[in-house]
């Protein structure tokens, strides 16, 4: 589609200056949303080149509660992830409000409601940090066609709700769905258990370039071939996208 990744390069040098003078100076003229103090630009930048680029990593439990400490995880601690789907925050905030449900159910007794936290909270923490990881496609011809498939999916959910399920990602956050009903569903239509084996592929191949371990580097070519979905996906779901505009239309 032409959407550029990695813009590391592509940025101003000032954001990549060690001297918060030139930062604060950056932020002033380039933050648009409303206007901050000056001694505001220069705390931002003086704590900007103060520290790292930030990563993300991953923290996967398969038990969130210890009876014999008597502690509990909940949020990053427990299942920190990318925040690609950006549900980070509304885990830990369910996480928090189910333990709270637990201590009134079990009138405040410690061992019961941690035992029952951890049963009912780590398929949520293992579903989101997999889901974060894995919905997206490292491989991007294959994350366009998932994104085509989607939309045409979505557009015969709504029109024959009973007969198809919806796109997982449209489920992601509404209530009435955990996480792991998202990571059931994309399971079960195969699009996870697809980008897991692909992404794995190429975290190994990274990794087996980086350190050495092969001698020859194989760049793989699409062939056409390999974009016929494309072909047949893309007319389709344009053709979903405005029987659905019509139908809006005439209600
Ligand atoms: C770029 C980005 C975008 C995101 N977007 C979304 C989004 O759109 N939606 C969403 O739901 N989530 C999002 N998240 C995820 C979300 O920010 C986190 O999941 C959430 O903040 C986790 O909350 P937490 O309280 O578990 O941990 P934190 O917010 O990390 O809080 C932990 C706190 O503990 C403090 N601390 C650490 N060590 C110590 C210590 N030894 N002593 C005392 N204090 C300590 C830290 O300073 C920190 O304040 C995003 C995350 C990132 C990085």
């Amino acid at each position: 589609m032409g959407v550029p990744r990695n813009n590391f390069d592509s940025i101003s040098n000032d954001l990549k200056s060690d001297d918060p003078k030139v930062l604060a100076a950056y932020l002033k003229e380039n933050f648009k949303a409303f206007q901050l103090p000056d001694e505001t630009y220069m705390d931002w930048a003086t704590q900007w080149v103060n520290q790292r680029w930030n990563r993300t990593g991953q923290v996967h439990c398969n038990k969130y509660t210890s009876l014999e400490c008597k502690i509990l995880l909940m949020g990053d601690s427990a299942h920190a992830t990318s925040p690609s789907i950006g549900m980070g925050m509304n885990t830990a905030l369910r996480d928090a409000q189910k333990f709270n449900e637990l201590l009134d159910k079990f009138d405040d007794n410690l061992d019961e409601a941690l035992t029952q936290y951890s049963i009912d909270r780590v398929p949520e923490g293992n579903s989101l940090t997999s889901l974060a990881l894995n919905l997206y496609c490292f491989d991007t011809n294959v994350q366009m066609k998932s994104i085509v498939k989607g939309i045409v999916r979505s557009g015969l959910h709504y029109f024959f709700p009973t007969l198809v399920d919806p796109d997982p990602q449209a489920i992601i956050g509404q209530p009435e769905h955990t996480m792991a009903d998202v990571y059931d569903m994309a399971m079960s239509q195969g699009t996870l258990r697809k980008h897991m084996v692909i992404n794995q592929r190429i975290r190994q191949e990274f990794f087996e370039n980086e350190v050495g371990m092969v001698k020859d580097k194989q760049v793989k070519k699409s062939s056409l071939m390999k974009h016929y979905l494309f072909v047949v996906v893309v007319p389709v779901a344009a053709a979903c996208a405005v029987a659905v505009y019509a139908k809006q239309s005439l209600n």
